[in-house]
């Protein structure tokens, strides 16, 4: 047994996270990677802050724009517009975004990058990058 399937659904260790891409463990910084573990519906910047009356607004802004470039969270388009940030696993992916209950998922999808690779004629330069996220409706909220 070997299977991709198997691995461990515990919570990643966080600190470790923050460590392997590079960056020091500050305050502020485990505060907010703990915080975006609490729910999987990700957090609006201002949701971060009010959760985190603590830390400063300017913090959290800074703080939030670190992680990002470090990939230790992502930044998630919605339809209302507001991102939201959640943890990321690092590995490139995609997004889920349910338009009821906000809940973030990842997915990776390798036929993706294969169609991207197909559009790049039609692109008039090189595509160096890019972000999917899918708006649905979950499958806990289409019972509903
Ligand atoms: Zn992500
Ligand atoms: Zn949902
Ligand atoms: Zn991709």
């Amino acid at each position: 047994m070997n299977s991709e399937s198997s691995k461990p659904t515990s919570r990643p260790d966080l600190i470790e996270i923050i460590m392997n891409r590079g960056l020091r463990v500050t305050g502020p910084r485990r505060l907010i990677v703990e915080h975006l573990n609490s729910k999987d519906t990700g957090f609006t910047a201002d949701e971060i802050r009010s959760g985190l009356p603590a830390v400063s607004r300017a913090t959290v802004f800074r703080t939030l724009k670190l992680l990002l470039d470090a990939d230790v969270i992502c930044r998630v388009a919605t339809v209302n517009g507001v991102p939201r940030y959640a943890l990321s696993r690092g590995e490139h992916h995609h997004h889920t975004v349910c338009i009821r209950c906000d809940k973030v998922g990842e997915f990776k999808a390798s036929m993706i990058e294969r169609l991207l690779d197909t559009l790049n004629p039609e692109i008039p330069g090189q595509i160096v990058g890019h972000n999917i996220e899918f708006h649905i409706i979950c499958s806990d909220c289409i019972n509903v």
